[in-house]
Protein backbone atom coordinates (compact mmCIF):
# COMPACT_ATOMS: atom_id res chain seq x y z
CA UNK A 1 0.00 0.00 0.00
CA UNK A 2 2.60 2.34 0.90
CA UNK A 3 4.52 1.78 -2.52
CA UNK A 4 1.29 2.38 -4.13
CA UNK A 5 0.88 5.67 -2.65
CA UNK A 6 4.10 6.71 -3.33
CA UNK A 7 3.63 5.66 -6.93
CA UNK A 8 0.38 7.77 -6.79
CA UNK A 9 2.26 10.67 -5.48
CA UNK A 10 5.33 10.68 -8.37
CA UNK A 11 2.89 10.35 -10.86
CA UNK A 12 0.81 13.03 -9.61
CA UNK A 13 4.11 15.04 -9.46
CA UNK A 14 5.07 14.57 -13.04
CA UNK A 15 1.14 15.66 -14.62
CA UNK A 16 1.39 18.60 -12.24
CA UNK A 17 4.91 19.46 -13.74
CA UNK A 18 3.74 18.97 -17.15
CA UNK A 19 0.65 21.09 -16.32
CA UNK A 20 1.95 23.93 -15.70
CA UNK A 21 4.66 23.85 -18.29
CA UNK A 22 5.42 26.56 -18.82
CA UNK A 23 5.85 28.53 -16.02
CA UNK A 24 9.10 30.37 -16.45
CA UNK A 25 11.42 31.31 -19.07
CA UNK A 26 12.25 29.07 -21.77
CA UNK A 27 16.08 29.48 -23.09
CA UNK A 28 16.72 28.20 -26.41
CA UNK A 29 20.17 27.06 -26.88
CA UNK A 30 21.66 28.52 -30.09
CA UNK A 31 25.50 26.94 -30.54
CA UNK A 32 26.77 29.44 -32.86
CA UNK A 33 27.42 33.34 -32.16
CA UNK A 34 24.47 36.15 -32.18
CA UNK A 35 23.83 38.03 -35.38
CA UNK A 36 24.31 34.59 -37.40
CA UNK A 37 22.04 32.62 -39.32
CA UNK A 38 21.07 29.95 -36.49
CA UNK A 39 20.76 32.46 -34.48
CA UNK A 40 18.38 34.94 -36.84
CA UNK A 41 16.39 31.72 -36.76
CA UNK A 42 16.16 30.72 -33.37
CA UNK A 43 15.09 34.56 -32.28
CA UNK A 44 12.25 34.89 -35.06
CA UNK A 45 10.47 31.50 -34.03
CA UNK A 46 11.10 32.28 -30.14
CA UNK A 47 8.94 35.21 -31.06
CA UNK A 48 6.26 33.57 -32.86
CA UNK A 49 6.56 30.32 -30.00
CA UNK A 50 5.78 33.08 -27.09
CA UNK A 51 2.25 33.17 -27.93
CA UNK A 52 1.29 29.35 -28.35
CA UNK A 53 3.19 28.87 -24.82
CA UNK A 54 1.16 30.95 -22.78
CA UNK A 55 2.84 34.05 -23.19
CA UNK A 56 6.15 33.07 -20.99
CA UNK A 57 9.44 34.57 -21.96
CA UNK A 58 11.69 32.72 -24.46
CA UNK A 59 15.44 33.92 -24.36
CA UNK A 60 18.61 33.16 -26.75
CA UNK A 61 21.24 31.72 -25.24
CA UNK A 62 24.34 31.64 -27.84
CA UNK A 63 26.57 28.61 -26.54
CA UNK A 64 29.71 29.59 -28.42
CA UNK A 65 32.98 27.10 -30.41
CA UNK A 66 33.48 24.17 -31.91
CA UNK A 67 31.01 23.92 -34.57
CA UNK A 68 28.11 23.84 -32.73
CA UNK A 69 29.15 21.14 -30.39
CA UNK A 70 29.82 23.14 -26.98
CA UNK A 71 25.83 24.23 -27.53
CA UNK A 72 24.69 21.06 -28.08
CA UNK A 73 26.68 19.26 -25.25
CA UNK A 74 25.32 21.99 -22.90
CA UNK A 75 21.65 20.91 -23.82
CA UNK A 76 22.38 16.90 -23.71
CA UNK A 77 23.35 17.80 -19.90
CA UNK A 78 20.84 20.11 -18.95
CA UNK A 79 18.08 19.24 -16.73
CA UNK A 80 15.30 17.70 -19.05
CA UNK A 81 12.67 20.23 -18.00
CA UNK A 82 11.77 21.57 -20.99
CA UNK A 83 13.56 24.92 -19.94
CA UNK A 84 16.36 24.23 -22.45
CA UNK A 85 16.04 23.10 -25.64
CA UNK A 86 18.67 23.42 -28.50
CA UNK A 87 18.10 25.08 -31.92
CA UNK A 88 20.45 23.42 -34.64
CA UNK A 89 21.03 22.76 -38.09
CA UNK A 90 22.66 19.91 -40.31
CA UNK A 91 25.55 19.85 -37.89
CA UNK A 92 23.31 17.17 -36.20
CA UNK A 93 23.85 15.12 -38.74
CA UNK A 94 27.40 16.49 -39.70
CA UNK A 95 28.84 16.18 -36.42
CA UNK A 96 29.14 12.62 -36.25
CA UNK A 97 30.95 12.02 -39.25
CA UNK A 98 33.45 14.62 -38.82
CA UNK A 99 34.29 15.08 -34.67
CA UNK A 100 36.63 12.68 -33.15
CA UNK A 101 35.46 12.73 -29.82
CA UNK A 102 31.82 13.55 -29.42
CA UNK A 103 30.71 14.32 -25.89
CA UNK A 104 27.20 13.36 -26.36
CA UNK A 105 24.86 11.20 -28.63
CA UNK A 106 22.64 12.79 -31.25
CA UNK A 107 20.58 9.71 -31.25
CA UNK A 108 20.22 8.65 -27.50
CA UNK A 109 20.94 11.91 -25.68
CA UNK A 110 18.19 14.52 -27.10
CA UNK A 111 14.02 14.62 -27.13
CA UNK A 112 13.09 15.37 -30.69
CA UNK A 113 10.94 18.34 -30.97
CA UNK A 114 10.29 18.22 -34.59
CA UNK A 115 11.82 20.08 -37.97
CA UNK A 116 12.00 23.95 -38.50
CA UNK A 117 12.97 24.84 -41.87
CA UNK A 118 15.20 24.56 -44.95
CA UNK A 119 17.47 27.05 -46.08
CA UNK A 120 19.91 27.37 -49.02
CA UNK A 121 23.53 28.28 -49.05
CA UNK A 122 25.38 31.11 -51.36
CA UNK A 123 28.66 30.73 -52.06
CA UNK A 124 30.28 34.59 -51.49
CA UNK A 125 33.26 36.13 -51.80
CA UNK A 126 34.87 39.54 -50.52
CA UNK A 127 33.73 42.55 -51.90
CA UNK A 128 37.53 43.45 -53.78
CA UNK A 129 37.05 39.69 -55.60
CA UNK A 130 37.64 40.84 -59.35
CA UNK A 131 35.98 37.80 -60.56
CA UNK A 132 32.93 38.89 -62.11
CA UNK A 133 30.84 35.31 -62.55
CA UNK A 134 31.55 31.85 -61.36
CA UNK A 135 33.45 30.94 -64.20
CA UNK A 136 36.47 33.84 -63.38
CA UNK A 137 36.04 33.03 -60.09
CA UNK A 138 36.88 29.75 -60.39
CA UNK A 139 39.63 30.58 -62.42
CA UNK A 140 40.97 33.24 -59.40
CA UNK A 141 40.38 30.58 -57.09
CA UNK A 142 42.50 28.11 -59.53
CA UNK A 143 45.49 31.00 -59.95
CA UNK A 144 45.64 31.62 -56.34
CA UNK A 145 45.74 27.60 -55.02
CA UNK A 146 48.38 27.70 -51.65
CA UNK A 147 46.99 31.51 -51.02
CA UNK A 148 43.49 31.21 -50.50
CA UNK A 149 41.63 31.52 -47.10
CA UNK A 150 38.19 30.35 -46.64
CA UNK A 151 35.60 31.08 -43.60
CA UNK A 152 33.72 29.07 -41.60
CA UNK A 153 31.63 28.06 -38.55
CA UNK A 154 33.99 25.50 -37.63
CA UNK A 155 34.61 21.90 -38.14
CA UNK A 156 30.62 20.20 -38.66
CA UNK A 157 29.22 23.64 -38.90
CA UNK A 158 27.14 23.74 -42.24
CA UNK A 159 29.91 26.29 -43.79
CA UNK A 160 32.28 23.43 -43.05
CA UNK A 161 30.36 20.93 -44.81
CA UNK A 162 30.08 23.30 -47.68
CA UNK A 163 33.32 24.08 -47.91
CA UNK A 164 34.42 21.01 -47.71
CA UNK A 165 32.36 19.56 -50.85
CA UNK A 166 33.32 23.03 -52.86
CA UNK A 167 36.95 22.64 -52.25
CA UNK A 168 36.69 18.53 -53.31
CA UNK A 169 34.37 19.66 -56.34
CA UNK A 170 37.21 22.18 -57.21
CA UNK A 171 40.10 19.93 -56.00
CA UNK A 172 41.43 23.00 -54.71
CA UNK A 173 42.34 23.09 -51.30
CA UNK A 174 41.91 25.80 -49.26
CA UNK A 175 42.85 27.10 -45.73
CA UNK A 176 40.11 26.94 -43.24
CA UNK A 177 39.43 29.94 -40.86
CA UNK A 178 37.21 29.01 -38.14
CA UNK A 179 34.80 31.38 -36.72
CA UNK A 180 32.35 30.39 -33.56
CA UNK A 181 29.39 31.06 -36.16
CA UNK A 182 29.17 32.98 -39.69
CA UNK A 183 28.22 36.41 -38.36
CA UNK A 184 31.72 37.16 -37.11
CA UNK A 185 33.22 35.55 -40.48
CA UNK A 186 31.13 37.81 -42.82
CA UNK A 187 32.53 40.51 -40.59
CA UNK A 188 36.04 39.95 -41.76
CA UNK A 189 35.02 38.74 -44.83
CA UNK A 190 33.71 42.28 -46.04
CA UNK A 191 36.50 43.59 -44.90
CA UNK A 192 38.89 41.70 -46.71
CA UNK A 193 40.15 39.19 -44.11
CA UNK A 194 39.25 36.02 -45.89
CA UNK A 195 38.42 35.05 -49.52
CA UNK A 196 35.52 33.23 -49.48
CA UNK A 197 32.99 31.04 -47.37
CA UNK A 198 29.77 29.09 -48.03
CA UNK A 199 26.65 30.64 -46.09
CA UNK A 200 22.99 30.33 -45.22
CA UNK A 201 20.67 32.60 -47.36
CA UNK A 202 19.49 33.64 -44.16
CA UNK A 203 22.71 35.72 -43.21
CA UNK A 204 24.21 36.32 -46.66
CA UNK A 205 21.11 37.89 -48.62
CA UNK A 206 20.94 41.26 -47.19
CA UNK A 207 24.61 41.47 -47.57
CA UNK A 208 24.60 40.52 -51.17
CA UNK A 209 21.44 43.47 -51.77
CA UNK A 210 23.67 45.71 -50.30
CA UNK A 211 26.82 44.53 -52.54
CA UNK A 212 29.06 44.21 -49.12
CA UNK A 213 29.85 40.75 -50.61
CA UNK A 214 29.76 39.17 -54.22
CA UNK A 215 28.15 35.68 -54.41
CA UNK A 216 28.69 33.54 -56.85
CA UNK A 217 26.52 30.45 -57.04
CA UNK A 218 23.88 28.99 -54.83
CA UNK A 219 24.03 25.51 -53.42
CA UNK A 220 20.79 23.86 -53.83
CA UNK A 221 20.03 22.21 -57.28
CA UNK A 222 17.07 24.53 -58.41
CA UNK A 223 17.80 28.50 -58.80
CA UNK A 224 15.74 30.37 -55.72
CA UNK A 225 13.15 32.73 -55.85
CA UNK A 226 14.59 35.50 -53.68
CA UNK A 227 14.69 38.72 -55.91
CA UNK A 228 18.23 39.61 -54.63
CA UNK A 229 19.07 35.96 -55.65
CA UNK A 230 17.48 34.71 -58.41
CA UNK A 231 19.95 35.45 -61.15
CA UNK A 232 22.25 33.69 -59.32
CA UNK A 233 23.23 30.32 -60.96
CA UNK A 234 23.14 26.77 -58.84
CA UNK A 235 26.28 25.42 -58.80
CA UNK A 236 25.27 22.68 -60.39
CA UNK A 237 24.38 24.65 -63.68
CA UNK A 238 28.27 26.32 -63.24
CA UNK A 239 29.63 23.31 -63.44
CA UNK A 240 30.20 21.43 -60.36
CA UNK A 241 28.30 17.99 -60.99
CA UNK A 242 25.83 16.80 -58.27
CA UNK A 243 26.34 19.83 -55.73
CA UNK A 244 23.69 20.25 -53.64
CA UNK A 245 23.94 21.29 -50.10
CA UNK A 246 20.37 22.48 -47.73
CA UNK A 247 20.85 23.32 -44.29
CA UNK A 248 17.74 22.49 -41.98
CA UNK A 249 16.95 22.96 -38.50
CA UNK A 250 15.39 21.42 -35.74
CA UNK A 251 14.94 21.80 -32.05
CA UNK A 252 15.65 19.37 -29.32
CA UNK A 253 15.34 18.72 -25.86
CA UNK A 254 17.59 16.86 -23.46
CA UNK A 255 16.91 13.18 -23.00
CA UNK A 256 14.13 12.14 -20.73
CA UNK A 257 11.94 15.52 -21.15
CA UNK A 258 8.93 14.60 -19.96
CA UNK A 259 6.27 13.47 -22.80
CA UNK A 260 3.60 16.11 -22.13
CA UNK A 261 6.39 18.99 -22.14
CA UNK A 262 7.81 17.27 -25.48
CA UNK A 263 4.24 17.66 -26.59
CA UNK A 264 3.71 20.91 -25.62
CA UNK A 265 6.90 22.51 -27.17
CA UNK A 266 5.86 20.76 -30.32
CA UNK A 267 2.42 22.09 -30.58
CA UNK A 268 3.86 25.48 -30.12
CA UNK A 269 6.51 24.90 -32.60
CA UNK A 270 3.50 23.91 -35.62
CA UNK A 271 1.36 27.38 -34.47
CA UNK A 272 4.81 29.25 -35.06
CA UNK A 273 5.52 27.70 -38.35
CA UNK A 274 1.97 28.86 -39.67
CA UNK A 275 2.61 32.08 -38.31
CA UNK A 276 2.18 34.67 -41.37
CA UNK A 277 4.76 36.62 -39.85
CA UNK A 278 7.47 34.22 -39.31
CA UNK A 279 6.85 32.54 -42.51
CA UNK A 280 7.20 36.13 -44.63
CA UNK A 281 10.37 36.52 -42.38
CA UNK A 282 11.87 33.61 -43.32
CA UNK A 283 10.80 33.51 -46.70
CA UNK A 284 12.25 36.42 -47.73
CA UNK A 285 15.78 35.28 -46.88
CA UNK A 286 15.09 31.76 -48.81
CA UNK A 287 14.23 29.97 -45.66
CA UNK A 288 11.51 27.17 -46.67
CA UNK A 289 9.46 26.46 -43.50
CA UNK A 290 8.53 22.80 -42.93
CA UNK A 291 5.16 22.17 -43.90
CA UNK A 292 5.78 17.88 -44.15
CA UNK A 293 5.68 15.38 -41.91
CA UNK A 294 9.26 15.77 -40.43
CA UNK A 295 7.27 18.84 -38.03
CA UNK A 296 6.67 15.32 -36.24
CA UNK A 297 9.30 14.01 -33.15
CA UNK A 298 9.76 10.65 -34.47
CA UNK A 299 10.07 11.49 -38.26
CA UNK A 300 12.41 14.80 -37.56
CA UNK A 301 14.30 11.56 -35.77
CA UNK A 302 14.29 9.70 -38.50
CA UNK A 303 15.56 12.43 -41.24
CA UNK A 304 18.64 13.20 -39.09
CA UNK A 305 19.24 9.29 -39.03
CA UNK A 306 18.84 9.28 -42.77
CA UNK A 307 21.20 12.42 -43.07
CA UNK A 308 23.87 10.96 -40.88
CA UNK A 309 23.47 7.93 -43.24
CA UNK A 310 23.54 10.09 -46.55
CA UNK A 311 26.88 11.88 -45.64
CA UNK A 312 28.89 9.45 -44.10
CA UNK A 313 30.04 8.61 -47.89
CA UNK A 314 30.47 12.08 -48.81
CA UNK A 315 32.12 13.21 -46.55
CA UNK A 316 34.35 10.63 -46.80
CA UNK A 317 34.96 11.04 -50.39
CA UNK A 318 36.20 14.65 -49.24
CA UNK A 319 38.55 13.34 -46.75
CA UNK A 320 41.77 15.01 -47.73
CA UNK A 321 40.22 18.52 -47.11
CA UNK A 322 38.53 17.65 -43.84
CA UNK A 323 40.50 20.29 -41.43
N1 LIG B 1 26.17 29.45 -40.77
C1 LIG B 1 26.88 28.89 -39.68
C2 LIG B 1 27.38 27.54 -40.07
O1 LIG B 1 28.23 27.55 -40.85
C3 LIG B 1 26.24 28.83 -38.40
C4 LIG B 1 25.89 30.14 -37.83
O2 LIG B 1 26.71 31.01 -37.62
O3 LIG B 1 24.74 30.25 -37.57
O4 LIG B 1 27.01 26.51 -39.59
Amino acid sequence: MKKLVALVAALSAVFAFADSYPSKTISIVVPFAAGGPTDRVARDLAEAMRKPLGDVAIVVDNVLGAGSSIGANRVAKAAPDGYTILLNHIAMATMPNLLRNMPFKIDTDFEYLGMINEVPMTVIARPTMPAKNFKEFRDWLNGHKGTINLGNAGVGSASHLCGLMFQNALQIDMASIPYKGTAPAMVDLMGGQIDLMCDQTTNTTAQIEAKKVIAYGVTTSKRLTVPALKDLPTLQEAGLKGFDVTIWHGLYAPKGTPADVVTKINHALKIALKDPDFIKKQEALGAIIITDKRIEPAEHKKFVAAEIAKWSPIIAAAKEYID
